[in-house]
């Protein structure tokens, strides 16, 4: 495991785990040299943090790939990235996301969880702007999807 400022990186199998909070320690356009063959695949799980150097750098990561005609694929994308995706277009470049994050309630016990949504599997309903239906880990009850759909998947859209 290597760390950039406070940023982890962790390569597993065809992909970069990226963890921790990225900021201008990180130095994320430098991924694109560690790309496999012609692909960048970013597990953005343990993501929790993202401040506003890092997103400057998260576009030129973005910009970097598209130059070096990178297919960049986005596994797993915390909450803090999902909403900048939505609100600043530029970080979304040419990338596919696959899987991300989204903010699920249990109105039966309360509890609220971040959950994970398969973007490819779940495609039809999520242009639709319909949340998966989740069950409650706690109690067993449907679980409500926590955020605004018309404003929590618009990055699926562009
Ligand atoms: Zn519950």
């Amino acid at each position: 495991m290597e760390t950039r400022g406070r940023m982890t990186i962790d390569p597993q199998g065809d992909a970069l785990i990226i963890g921790g909070a990225i900021d201008e320690a990180a130095a994320l356009h430098e991924m694109v040299t560690r790309a496999q063959g012609n692909r960048l695949v970013l597990d953005l799980g343990a993501v929790t943090f993202i401040n506003s150097l890092g997103v400057r750098d998260w576009i030129r990561m973005q910009a970097a790939a598209q130059k070096a005609g990178l297919d960049v694929e986005l596994r797993r994308v915390a909450e803090p990235l999902v909403h900048q995706l939505n609100m600043i277009i530029a970080t979304r470049g040419n990338a596919a996301v696959t899987s991300f994050f989204a903010p699920y309630a249990c109105d039966a016990c309360g509890r609220e969880e971040s959950l994970l949504i398969d973007a490819v599997a779940n495609a039809a309903g999520l242009v639709k702007l319909e949340p998966p239906p989740m069950t409650c880990p706690e109690c067993g009850a449907a679980m409500a999807f926590n955020d605004f759909p018309e404003r929590y998947f618009s990055f699926l859209s562009s």
